[in-house]
């Protein structure tokens, strides 16, 4: 993993793991990526094509490939899932395996990936 702050795993993270936690009944899963609603909100094409509508109206088109819009889309998906609304300009660091499972689902020809800036 390129950068230091997306090394930590979901359940080191309240947000992140307060997801699965109140999951009920309990699953006995250990990652916020077995989590039902992560596949279905994070990694499902139909459903990031319309949240980047969302986007999209708000902000003007992504200059990057499907992939990347996907990834850039699931990655604002996860987040605001854990934290609800965040203001414009803060940014919060992904855990390694939510940040590993969304490059898995729509890798980068060449497998270079910026990592996370604040
Ligand atoms: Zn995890």
């Amino acid at each position: 993993m390129a950068s230091a702050q997306e090394s930590m795993c979901c359940r080191e993270v309240d947000a992140f793991w307060a997801l699965v936690e109140s999951l009920t009944p309990r699953p006995d899963i250990s990652c916020l990526t077995q989590h039902p609603g992560f596949e279905a909100s994070c990694l499902n094409p139909f459903v990031l094509q319309i949240a980047y509508m969302s986007f999209r109206q708000e902000h003007g088109p992504l200059q990057a490939s499907k992939h990347e819009q996907y990834r850039y889309t699931a990655y604002r998906q996860v987040v605001r899932w854990a934290y609800g609304i965040l203001g414009r300009h803060i940014r919060k660091p992904l855990p390694s395996c939510v940040v590993s499972a969304i490059r898995r689902q729509f890798p980068e020809e060449g497998g270079t990936y910026k990592g996370f800036e604040w």
